[in-house]
């Protein structure tokens, strides 16, 4: 793992004295390959500096164990710092990748609201994570699309619903998204669910008239889980995408879809950092059980290549 990252350090290190500690300007030339390797993760740039200014601090001044070399020395705690800032306060790793780590144990039915551009994967990931909480953990689930505005967007929930024996609020042409908020959970109370997902429409691009839809489809379902999906190839727009949801609409955890594909998944960290919200599931393909926890080792490892 970081052959990338590890090949182009020894390079660096291979030009300078073997010493007992690590110089300021070893640190200095590793970390200009560090930030090379981030950026063509598409981590974006404040995040970029402010790992690079965290982890030079670090490594200044640490003795080189005796078995490894600078660069091998570097690149760990490169590696540390990263694995420490994707999995933030809460630390390790989910040992389990089909755990959920989703707050859902309350009174129901929990509404789960998710949130996010169009084609991120919301209505892929609605289903996927209904077909979990069912066969998972035995409970009653509810999925209601709120997209009024995509063609077809309802439609393409039912026949997910289907395919993942979830039932589906029935459509009702011509209702608007709170509207059908209120009537899911009245179906929801009525029908005994557990647990209510709502898959609410997405735009382009990030505009006002979406966010207050959201934000007041929020205030009326009091979710307890927003969770923002975002697809692992969104490069910079990561940023702006994140903090925009988590301003305006505030979100409980962010989704990564398309880990699948060859993307380095530096939206991950980019999000992470700005808005300190959770990474908790990735999704790993087009089949409604490609769901994974997050895990913070395997997505450093992309990053630095
Ligand atoms: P929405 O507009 O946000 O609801 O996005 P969709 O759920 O309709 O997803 C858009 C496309 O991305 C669909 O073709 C999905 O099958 C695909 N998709 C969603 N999640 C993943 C994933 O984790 N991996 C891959 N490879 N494709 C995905």
């Amino acid at each position: 793992m970081f052959e990338g990252l590890s090949g182009r350090l020894g390079d660096v290190f291979d030009k300078l004295t073997r010493r007992s500690s690590l110089s300021e300007g070893d640190v200095d030339a590793a970390m200009r390959e560090v930030r090379l390797a981030l950026l063509e993760a598409d981590v974006a740039l404040p995040v970029v500096k402010r790992f690079i200014a965290d982890v030079k601090e670090k490594a200044i001044g640490q003795q080189v164990i005796r078995s490894v070399t600078p660069g091998q020395m570097v690149v760990k705690i490169v590696h540390d710092a990263l694995v420490a800032m994707l999995a933030g306060p809460d630390g390790a790793a989910e040992p389990d990748p089909m755990a959920l780590g989703l707050d859902i144990a309350q009174t129901p039915p929990v509404p789960i609201l998710m949130v996010g551009l169009q084609g991120s994967g919301k209505t892929t990931t609605s289903a996927k994570i209904a077909l979990r909480i069912k066969t998972r953990e035995r409970k009653k689930v509810l999925l209601a699309s709120l997209d009024v505005y995509r063609p077809a967007a309802q439609q393409q929930l039912a026949v997910l619903g289907e395919q993942t024996e979830t039932d589906c609020l029935p459509i009702v042409p011509g209702q608007m998204p709170v509207e059908i908020a209120q009537r899911a959970m009245k179906e929801a109370r009525a029908g005994g669910y557990d647990v209510v997902i709502l898959d609410t429409a997405g735009r382009l691009h990030i505009d006002e008239a979406l966010m207050a839809e959201v934000a007041a489809v929020r205030e009326i379902v009091r979710p307890h889980e927003t969770l923002l999906v975002t697809d692992a190839m969104t490069g910079q727009d990561a940023v702006t995408i994140a903090s925009e949801f988590n301003e305006k609409v505030g979100i409980t955890g962010i989704v990564l879809t398309r880990v699948d594909g060859d993307s380095r998944g530096g939206a991950a960290l980019s999000m992470r950092a700005v808005t300190g919200v959770p990474v908790k599931l990735m999704g790993m393909g087009e089949k409604m059980d490609a769901l994974d926890a997050f895990h913070p080792e395997r997505v450093a490892g992309r990053i630095l290549g």
